[in-house]
């Protein structure tokens, strides 16, 4: 998701008391439980876009930690206006690539982390900027708990298939699998919708997901 450039976003970002500031943000790795002040777990989205799924799950769940991580300030700005309007304690934002993640969580500091309708990134060239890549996994295996999450979605087959691929040079396997999320009754339930999930399904697109759970 790449909105035009709005005028102004990143100084409302830069100031904004829900993003942590660009240059705090080495700072946090192994520090989150104290920047929420409690030691409830920590749950990421990354390519969070607009913010729609992290702030309903932070709304529904109080007792976990949520951090949004976008890489566009015009696109952050969205997460941030929603924030204005339903403040919520529990609920952080970072605008930063992810390539940069193991910089800002420590080792083995996450709970879980979603990848929602993640960018395809089509060109084979650009391969490892897709976010369920091989390089990408191995980021995630740094900050990832023992017994923690990586849960994927998307409506992308290509991306999906290559997604699963890559599980095996991780060395990860999927607990759960699917290519059709909306039509698996037991899936479905507490399903949170992104926005382009609902724009997806809505088209009768089949909605693909895997779920992994770091065992060591
Ligand atoms: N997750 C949202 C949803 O499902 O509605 C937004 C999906 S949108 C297709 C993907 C988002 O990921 C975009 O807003 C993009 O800017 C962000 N993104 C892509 N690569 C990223 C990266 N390396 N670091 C941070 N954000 C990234």
């Amino acid at each position: 998701m790449r909105l035009r450039n709005i005028t102004g976003s990143r100084e409302v970002i830069a100031e904004s008391p829900y993003v942590i500031r660009e240059e705090l943000q080495a700072g946090c790795a192994g520090r989150w439980k104290e920047i929420f002040d409690n030691v409830n777990p920590i749950h990421i989205e990354i390519g969070m876009g607009k913010g729609k799924f992290i702030h309903t799950m932070a709304k529904e769940n109080p007792d976990i930690n949520y951090v949004g991580i976008e890489k566009y300030s015009s696109v952050l700005l969205r997460a941030v206006q929603k924030m204005e309007k339903e403040e919520l304690p529990n609920l952080k934002f970072l605008r930063m690539d992810a390539e940069e993640i193991t910089r800002v969580f420590g080792p083995r500091e996450v709970s879980r982390i979603y990848l929602n309708f993640s960018d395809p990134w089509p060109k084979d060239r650009h391969a490892r900027r897709r976010l369920p890549s091989r390089e990408f996994l191995a980021r995630y295996d740094v900050i990832l708990e023992q017994n923690g999450r990586l849960e994927f979605k998307t409506d992308n087959r290509a991306l999906f298939d290559f997604a699963v691929d890559e599980l095996v040079p991780a060395g990860w396997t999927a607990s759960v699998l699917t290519y059709d999320l909306h039509h698996d009754e037991v899936l479905m339930q507490g399903n949170v919708m992104t926005e382009y999930e609902e724009k997806f399904s809505s088209l009768g697109n089949p909605i693909c997901k895997y779920v992994i759970i770091r065992e060591n």
